[in-house]
């Protein structure tokens, strides 16, 4: 669903600018706003999320998509813990439809999806490892790497009930817009992928805007 935001970006107080291939990190407080910019379009965020004070309750793509009875993400969307706890609300979205089925790129699935010389290749789940080894504080581990959501991406389901990576339906400038409902950790690895039409198989950065409550 397309819903503009109604808040004044010059009200953020923070901009952070996320370069392709590159992850982010950060606590965001409860009752703040958020919201990820597509800057050149057809990006892929793979995003996940943690209760910031009480890393074991993270993001379920599962309790989401039970609780709306869809499964894709958009304005509206109620995003839910593994506790089935209202995390996050998404408030706007100006891109109309976001991914959580699809999962993030490993080099793992890079070598059974593509070939085997593509296990080198840089991807999003060596971003989140890293991400938690050079940040301790966050009291993040390896297994705490668990379901995502891919903003921007579209994943459709098919009619026979399979995934398939298209083609994305975002474009530069569009936006989706969330509001912490506890205080969060949120981490991003801005998809470096070059096998699949995810990115248009051109990585591009993305911009992270906070206003604080
Ligand atoms: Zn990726």
């Amino acid at each position: 669903m397309i819903k503009e935001s109604v808040l004044n970006t010059n009200e953020a107080s923070q901009i952070f600018h996320i370069e392709a291939g590159d992850y982010f990190i950060a606590t965001i407080k409860s009752g703040s706003y958020f919201r990820i910019v597509d800057l050149e379009g057809n990006q892929a965020a793979d995003t996940l999320f943690y209760n910031a004070n009480k890393p074991s309750e993270r993001y379920s793509a599962t309790d989401t998509i039970r609780e709306q009875g869809n499964v894709y993400l958009t304005a509206g969307s109620e995003l839910r813990t593994n506790e089935n706890n209202v995390m996050i609300t998404i408030e706007a979205d100006t891109c109309g439809r976001h991914d959580t089925l699809g999962g993030a790129c490993a080099t793992e699935s890079n070598t059974i999806r593509y070939d085997l010389e593509k296990r080198c290749m840089h991807a999003c789940r060596d971003s989140w490892m890293l991400a938690i080894a050079e940040n301790p504080e966050y009291g993040l581990s390896k297994r705490d790497i668990s379901h995502n959501i891919n903003f921007f991406m579209n994943v459709p389901v098919t009619e026979e009930g399979g995934l398939t990576f298209e083609d994305g339906i975002s474009g530069a400038g569009k936006y989706v817009e969330m509001k912490a409902q506890m205080d969060i950790v949120i981490l991003i690895s801005n998809c470096p992928q070059l096998n699949n039409p995810c990115n248009g198989y051109n990585p591009t950065p993305i911009n992270l805007l906070v206003l604080e409550a």
